[in-house]
């Protein structure tokens, strides 16, 4: 188990910033409304993901971290309209095959109530033991890597890797704006962000995140029609130093790259962007989730829409009209 784990471990663990994704998809199945994010060393030598959610219980832990164990479907029909971010019980196997792992959950309001296991370098390796810790989760990673040299040395500069951090910190926290998120690097803050309850609110998640200037040259829509919804900010042309990277796209609170999508984008700004320029957008497509499959890639970063064609359609008529209103 250990080398199929560790295989695994290629496809979704390929950098500090791909164990706290997976990490923190964990949390937000669970439930979570604050999540706190603590690094050393660019995540290489430490990552702390810490969550309010309902926790694992005792008997529950043990699986937790073996390989293919998750709560999240329980059976292959599930997997159809699946609403978790994850289903695939792989990630906190994968992630214990190349680091060491410590997990403390709690599933009640009681401390006393709550319980450790460790595992390094493969599927678990201590006993359920009791330990200290709020109703939550906590799980801390540390010396990724540190039993398979060759992926240790594809780990750039403590800068690079907290770069690519910050990205996904940013999507992660694009995607839930009802959830209150912390980041730190090396004792010092990174970023701070209350959760939203109003739609100001929102906007200032978007401009500490994006930028004044984004949030300044962008129009907000919502936009519903058959059953999709379209909502967020799409940058207008009077974005002058729109930046490429300034484009997230979000199915079902999922963070997503697809070609059909990307394309619609495109068709819709044909007309309106200078040559050269980029578009930029913040957009949330709302979706039956059972007519969207998530299980295409380990990274689940692509999704196949049952009628691709009703989404493209509804995606650039959508955002044509949106801009050419402006
Ligand atoms: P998956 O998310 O695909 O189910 P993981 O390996 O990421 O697989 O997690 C395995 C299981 O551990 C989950 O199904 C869930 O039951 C439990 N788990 C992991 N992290 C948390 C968390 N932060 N809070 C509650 N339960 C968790
Ligand atoms: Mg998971």
């Amino acid at each position: 188990p250990r080398l199929a784990n560790q295989i695994a471990a290629g496809e979704v663990v390929e950098r500090p910033s791909s164990v706290i994704k997976e990490l923190v998809e964990n949390a937000i199945d669970a439930g979570a409304r604050r999540i706190d994010i603590e690094l050393e060393a660019g995540g290489a030598r430490l990552i702390r993901v810490r969550d309010n959610g309902r926790g694992i219980g005792h008997d529950d832990l043990p699986l937790a971290l073996s390989r293919h164990a998750t709560s999240k479907i329980e059976s292959l029909s599930d997997l159809e309209g699946v609403q978790s971010l994850g289903f695939r019980g792989e990630a906190l196997a994968a992630i214990s095959s190349v680091s060491r792992l410590e997990l403390f959950s709690n599933t009640y309001d009681d401390t006393s109530q709550a319980w450790r296991v460790t595992a390094e370098g493969r599927d678990m390796q201590s006993s359920v033991t009791p330990a200290p810790h709020p109703r939550g989760t906590s799980v801390t990673v540390r010396d990724l890597f540190f039993n398979t040299p060759a992926r240790r040395k594809f780990l750039r500069t403590e800068k690079t890797e907290l770069n690519h951090v910050e990205e996904v910190f940013r999507r992660l926290a694009l995607s839930r704006f009802d959830i209150g998120w912390s980041l730190r690097h090396n004792q010092k803050p990174v970023h701070q962000l209350g959760p939203c309850d109003s739609e100001l609110a929102g906007e200032q998640r978007i401009a500490t995140l994006l930028g004044r200037e984004f949030l300044k040259n962008a129009l907000h829509i919502d936009i519903e029609a058959t059953g999709l919804r379209l909502s967020g900010w799409v940058g207008l042309p009077t974005h002058t130093r729109a930046q490429a990277d300034q484009q997230y796209f979000f199915v079902n609170g999922r963070v997503i790259r697809d070609r059909l999508v990307a394309h619609a984008v495109r068709q819709a700004y044909r007309d309106v962007l200078f040559h050269g320029r980029h578009p930029v957008f913040v957009l949330y497509l709302e979706l039956d989730p059972a007519v969207v499959d998530v299980n295409v890639h380990p990274t689940k970063h692509e999704v196949r829409f049952r009628d691709g064609r009703l989404v493209h359609d509804f995606l650039f008529s959508s955002l044509h009209k949106a801009l050419a209103d402006v």
